[in-house]
């Protein structure tokens, strides 16, 4: 038997409080309802991954995503890590309706799989970098909210913000972006517009901050996902970059952005599609010279570190949003990335993505 062979696999819902629900264009979440991934390697080598279902993006929720899990109990047992890219792939074909079910997987299985090889995972994907700059984001509230959390992102040392819109109401969605900016006059915009918008109410919203020359660096996912056409039609006008974050699940979604010219920048986020993916998207982003983000769904320290090592490793992703850890008041893990003010640190000393129990769950 291969000492890298899978022999058990195991799970648990991860139930954590936040700080301050974290509400968005599609709704709010009032507390975080993941999923812990253990495997266990034949030589004893433990590999630990974090689901992070978000109903509104792919309709999984935690407990679809427990019961994926369990499927995929008998399918993993006895394979081994080293055939990742193998077990991704048919992770892919058993539950590929599943994306945040198979990534929590993955990151299990690349955790344990740098582990046993003593290897850091960002230098696993390359080893590019050790740092990361990341941005706030100030959640969906009114504009009194959004000046005060604005101040208190810019004393904490950040300089980027990224602000999440509603999309119904122009003026009010304009308000808020001009009392962040009077409140933070130094500091970088990027909009989240999470489908919220229509065509018409998307360009009014940009010719308005434009016209103020509000600092907007990406107006990330202004229209719904299916709205391809619009989405090329605003991209000829805004003056500003255009992210696309829902409208980019798949390396598919991203040739189509790219052959619309409709998207200058694309938001990786490993939860909607897991890593094999991911790694797709990036090659293609970086053939048609499309901009990389690294994003989350409201993800615990474990989820955010690997996704840090991934970005890290690979190298040249511009935008950083790796900050739903600073709105989870409490986890029962230790390790991952040191964080000061905006910028996110990788240990170089520890193998795979660093992060552990801190009292055993299992
Ligand atoms: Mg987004």
């Amino acid at each position: 038997m291969a000492s890298t062979q899978i022999v058990s696999l195991s799970y648990q819902p991860l139930n954590l409080p936040l700080i301050e629900p974290f509400a968005i264009a599609t709704g709010t979440q009032h507390q975080v309802e993941n999923v812990v991934v253990q495997i266990q390697l034949e030589d004893g080598t433990i590999g630990l991954g974090e689901a992070a279902p978000f109903p509104a993006v792919s309709g999984e929720t935690q407990e679809s995503t427990l019961v994926v899990l369990q499927d995929s109990e008998k399918h993993l047992i006895g394979k081994d890590v080293k055939n990742w890219r193998t077990l991704a792939k048919e992770l892919d074909k058993l539950a590929h309706d599943a994306p945040a079910a198979r990534c929590g997987l993955e990151m299990a299985i690349l955790d344990a799989l740098c582990k046993h090889y003593q290897m850091p995972l960002y230098v696993f994907f390359g080893g590019v970098q050790m740092q990361l700059v990341t941005d706030l984001t100030i959640t969906a509230g009114d504009e009194a909210h959004a000046a005060t959390s604005a101040k208190s992102i810019v004393e904490r040392g950040f300089s980027i913000i990224k602000v999440k819109t509603e999309g119904t109401d122009v003026d009010y969605d304009f308000r808020r972006i001009q009392a962040i900016h009077n409140a933070a006059p130094g500091a970088k915009l990027i909009i989240d517009g999470n489908c919220g918008y229509d065509l018409t109410r998307a360009q009014a919203f940009v010719h308005r901050a434009s016209e103020v020359k509000i600092p907007v660096i990406l107006f990330e996912q202004p229209l719904p996902r299916e709205s391809w056409e619009d989405l090329a039609l605003l991209a000829t006008t805004c003056p500003f970059l255009i992210a696309a974050d829902e409208s980019a699940r798949s390396a598919s979604d991203v040739a189509r952005l790219a052959h619309d010219r409709s998207a200058s920048v694309v938001n990786i986020k490993l939860m909607k599609c897991g890593v094999l993916e991911a790694l797709q998207m990036v090659a293609l982003a970086q053939v048609h010279g499309l901009g990389l983000m690294i994003g989350g769904m409201v993800e615990s320290i474990l989820a955010m570190t690997f996704s840090a090592h991934f970005a890290a490793g690979i190298g040249g992703f511009d935008y950083i949003d790796l900050d739903t850890p600073l709105f989870i008041a409490e986890h029962p893990f230790s390790g991952g990335f040191e964080q000061a003010g905006e910028v996110l640190r990788l240990n170089p000393e520890v193998a795979g993505h660093g992060v552990t129990l801190a009292s055993p769950l299992f």
